[in-house]
């Protein structure tokens, strides 16, 4: 790992509502502080748990059969292995599951298992809910009704790996279940390096990605703590749309977005991914294919073309394929790696985008750029929104 290692205060560390450790909370170095200087235990005892979380799966300190009676004691006192419980699981037709997991507090999130020939992606949660308000979005009309700790952001990909261990391994996990991974930092960034770490779960820093809305401070917090890769929802090409689409614009619009991602910091041949949600007659034209090819100049990217999942009520409809596949022509004649993502397991909504439930007090619609109104059959408003400053 490049990122220095991750040691919070004892404080920080998430524990339960009974003032239980959550160890999957937990990175290497901060577990072998508590058990070293805390329990007085020997270092090796540190591997040995390591070990029994991310490659045996357990659910009980029971199981840890290599630890002394008295350990195993001690730790059930003061310590918890699972920090989520899986509440139900969902079977699409292509073969993706949705796995809904009931937190302490009694929300709901969910997970999505993605297998496919080469690889299997897991597609995971950061908060409940979101507050970013992105207006395409599902759990964005859901609000923020809170952020997952470290604990219940690794436990969702071991306890998929503890359930679906049979069908293979999970190469690839994706920050983009519910949530804006990059408002809730302190969590994110643990989990992301808990799940590189090379003694447990090991998965490949290429291969954890952290997808965000564009929070431009935590995109550098990122880069210096994290090894994870980055993906950005670019999703619109001039700040007026994306400042309707995507209000976060309004405090980092494209030209500071763009210029911290020039500046991230890359190791050989990676590459930051910029998703980008293809909305018929909003998003989809040529001029804004050009505008894309013009924004990512000296930005090492590749570009993801997503077709938009609609869901009930949105006023969004999908790009015809025929769009999409020239939208992508024209980004690869002028030399942009692009690719369209495959829509998958969208007949029981585990498809990204769509995770979720409006809520009850759902935060307020954006007024779109007059010449959108006519094109989404909406009242032409009276001006633009003001920005925010
Ligand atoms: N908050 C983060 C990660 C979660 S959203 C982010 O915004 O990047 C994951 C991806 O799903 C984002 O690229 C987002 O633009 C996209 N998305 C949201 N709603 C969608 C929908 N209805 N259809 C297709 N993609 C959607
Ligand atoms: Fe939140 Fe991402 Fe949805 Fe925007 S697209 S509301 S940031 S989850």
């Amino acid at each position: 790992m490049n990122a220095p290692p991750i040691l919070r205060p004892a404080d920080e560390l998430p524990r339960d509502g009974q003032g239980r450790l959550l160890l999957k909370g937990l990175t290497q170095s901060e577990l072998e502080r508590w058990l070293v200087e805390e329990l007085g235990e020997r270092p090796f005892r540190v591997t040995q748990i390591w070990k029994w979380l991310y490659i045996r799966f357990v659910s009980s300190f029971e199981e840890m059969t290599d630890l002394s009676k008295g350990l195993r004691e001690k730790l059930v006192e003061l310590a918890r292995v699972d920090a989520i419980a899986v509440d139900a699981v969902f079977r699409a037709s292509d073969g993706t599951r949705k796995i809904t997991w009931k937190l302490d507090s009694g929300a709901i999130i969910e997970s999505v298992l993605i297998p496919s020939e080469n690889r299997v992606t897991l597609c995971i949660s950061s908060q409940v809910g979101c507050a970013m308000n992105c207006q395409f979005c599902l759990t964005g009309k859901m609000g923020l009704r809170g952020h997952l700790s470290t604990a219940e952001i690794v436990d969702q990909v071991a306890q998929t790996r503890r359930m679906f261990e049979a069908e293979g391994h999970i190469s690839n996990i994706v920050f983009m279940g519910m949530g804006e991974p990059l408002h809730n930092p302190d969590n994110v960034i643990p989990a992301t390096q808990i799940l590189i770490d090379g003694e447990g779960l090991g998965l490949s820093h290429r291969k954890v990605t952290v997808s965000t809305s564009g929070l431009v401070p935590e995109i550098k917090r990122l880069g210096q703590q994290s090894d994870a890769k980055l993906a950005v929802s670019l999703n619109a090409t001039t700040d007026e749309m994306r400042d309707w689409l995507m209000p976060i614009n309004r405090k980092y619009p494209l030209a500071v977005l763009m210029e911290a991602l020039r500046e991230f910091p890359l190791r050989n041949g990676d590459r930051i991914t910029l998703e980008y949600v293809m909305l018929k007659d909003v998003n989809d034209s040529l001029d804004d294919a050009r505008r894309i090819v013009k924004l990512i100049e000296k930005v090492p990217c590749k570009v993801n073309l997503i077709p938009f999942n609609p869901h009930e009520g949105t006023e969004f409809q999908t790009s015809p394929r025929e769009r999409v596949e020239a939208f992508r022509t024209f980004l690869a004649s002028k030399h942009v790696h692009t690719t369209i993502r495959e829509t998958r397991g969208d007949d029981r909504m585990a498809a990204c985008g769509q995770l979720g439930r409006p809520g009850e007090k759902m935060p307020k619609r954006m007024t779109p750029p007059a010449a959108m109104a006519d094109v989404l059959g909406l009242t032409a408003p009276s001006s633009a929104s003001p920005r925010e400053n």
